[in-house]
């Protein structure tokens, strides 16, 4: 890469890649960051779901804990508790005792527990809360605390001790007198009778609300569906220590809304910044062309000099030797006459391309068309190279296809692009480096190929290199490896020629490989005529 490239890239670089490459970050990040924050949003909402049903279940606890003392009372009857605890299933105990000693812990159950539990059960029990109570001193003191500030405080245990139950524990002081209570409950049948009906009032139709045991043994969905989504949030149940409540939402979740969109975004921003590389990628390659451009300008203008100066000196040379008398014989008089015409032809024809390119490239060059017999034109060219190519030593053909019809050509023209290409078939085969098996053989040929006629130029001189074959038609490039470095030229022929054709709606084609030489087919539609 040359300097000025390498400015250009550096330039490039420095005033549209790194805002892109700025701007792009800033847009991931703040992306990252929106989403972010509608999931924590989203979180929140999710929580004061889960915070409401802890709060409901936890205030049926606490409304069973205020009717707590009336059940306790001694004078209640049989039809009273009964009642009380057929209303209240998940509770399938009261107690009450003095302090963490108290001998004679006073139990309330429904009678059918009562039956069952005999004299062993009933100490069983009365031992196992006594433990229960005496692991819990620090706790229940805390409760005391609470409770003198005026806030009943339930708090939750599971124990194996109480089996399938859990013990909600609280205190009361009323009158100086201290009292534990404690109601054990069946965390299971609590979900299912006393919490269900507002969970499944809460999660409507948008969400699911589950509650589980740790384990997942048991779980209690609001819905009853067979596909349940997957829990998206979950929370521990205050007032059971080994259950958790958890949340999801049917459909789409926020989480794939949120990813659905961060998806889509970076889709986008990469779409963007693909099609921001593209632009300063093509913004390059036109700078770099013009740099390129700019070179070859100046390798024209020295290419042009020797082209012009050549003929210029032939000519002068020749033209004072005859003008001094020098030339004795006829017959070398007429062959530097005519090497004088030769050369002041070659002169006009540089001249002229440089003109007609500079008409080209201000967009003036009119055409003037006219029907006309391809093959005519092609001929007239052939006849006046006929004498000078086999001088030159060339087999020099024409093969016509008699059948194409009238077009409408600029003759003119046309003959001038045919003379570009025979001029460029002999320089490039008529090389003093010749290799050999290269032929010294030009043959035009005209043709049909479906709904085009064609005129091509063959030569089996030194070919042009693949990757060169596109870019012989860009002005002023000229072929800069090989053989070719000795031959002058301005770069304009084959500029001309495209240019040409096209003006015709027509096309150059190429086809050419190294050491083979080349052919180069003007192609035009018929349907001009
Ligand atoms: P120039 O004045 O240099 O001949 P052209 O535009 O006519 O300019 O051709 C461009 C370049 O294409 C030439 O410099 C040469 O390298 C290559 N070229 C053109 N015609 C031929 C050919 N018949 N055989 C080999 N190379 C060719």
């Amino acid at each position: 890469m040359n300097k000025t490239l390498r400015k250009i890239v550096l330039i490039l670089a420095a005033v549209i890649l790194l805002p892109i490459i700025f701007f792009m970050t800033n847009e991931i990040t703040t992306l990252n960051e929106n989403e972010s924050v509608i999931n924590r949003i989203y979180s929140d909402q999710l929580d004061a779901i889960l915070f409401s049903v802890n709060q409901y279940s936890e205030d049926i606890i606490s409304s069973w804990a205020s009717q707590n003392e009336i059940f306790l009372n001694e004078n209640l009857t049989e039809t009273e508790i009964k009642n009380f605890f057929s209303s209240h299933t998940s509770l399938t105990m009261i107690f009450e005792a003095d302090s963490i000693d108290d001998e004679k812990i006073k139990f309330i159950q429904p009678e059918s527990l009562a039956d069952q539990n005999d004299e062993h059960n009933s100490d069983l029990l009365n031992h196992n809360i006594k433990s229960i109570l005496s692991e819990k001193t620090d706790i229940i003191k805390r409760l005391y605390n609470y409770q003198q500030q005026g806030f009943r405080k339930i708090e939750p245990f599971a124990d194996s001790r109480i089996q399938d139950t859990n013990l909600l524990l609280f205190v009361s002081e009323a009158d100086n007198n201290k009292k534990i209570y404690g109601l054990l409950v069946n965390p299971q049948q609590f979900i299912q009778k006393n919490l269900s009906p507002k969970i499944q009032q809460i999660a409507g139709n948008e969400f699911v609300i589950s509650v589980y045991d740790t384990l997942k043994s048991f779980q209690f969905n609001s819905h009853k569906e067979i596909d349940l989504p997957k829990i998206q949030q979950e929370k521990a149940l205050w007032i059971f220590p080994d259950y958790r409540l958890g949340i999801s939402l049917f459909g789409t979740t926020i989480e794939d809304l949120v990813n659905q969109r961060t998806k889509t975004n970076l889709i986008l921003i990469s779409i963007l910044t693909l099609i921001l590389i593209a632009g300063v990628w093509f913004v390059f390659r036109n700078i770099k062309k013009e740099v390129e451009l700019a070179e070859v300008k100046s390798d024209f203008v020295s290419n042009v000099s020797h082209e012009l100066r050549t003929p210029l000196s032939l000519i002068s040379m020749f033209a004072e030797t005859l003008e001094l008398n020098r030339v004795k014989t006829e017959e070398k008089k007429k062959e530097y006459y005519s090497i004088i015409s030769q050369e002041a032809n070659r002169l006009g024809r540089i001249v002229n391309t440089i003109l007609n390119f500079s008409k080209m490239e201000a967009g003036k060059r009119q055409f003037n068309f006219v029907n006309s017999y391809l093959n005519d034109v092609a001929e007239n060219v052939y006849g006046s190279y006929k004498f000078h190519l086999e001088n030159k030593g060339f087999a020099f053909k024409i093969i016509k296809d008699e059948t194409i019809p009238i077009i409408k050509l600029d003759e003119e023209a046309i003959s001038e692009a045919i003379v570009n290409l025979l001029d460029n078939a002999v320089k490039y085969s008529d090389l003093p480096d010749r290799q050999a098996g290269q032929k010294k053989e030009i043959i035009i040929r005209t043709g049909l190929e479906n709904n085009f006629a064609f005129v091509e130029v063959e030569d089996k001189g030194i070919g042009i290199p693949e990757t060169d074959q596109k870019k012989v038609f860009d002005k002023f490039f000229r072929v800069s490896s090989g053989l070719v470095h000795n031959t002058k030229g301005t770069g304009l022929g084959l500029t001309l020629v495209k240019h040409i054709v096209e003006a015709h709606k027509g096309r150059v084609e190429l086809n050419s490989e190294i050491g083979k030489g080349s052919i180069f087919r003007l192609v035009i539609p018929l349907s001009k005529s």
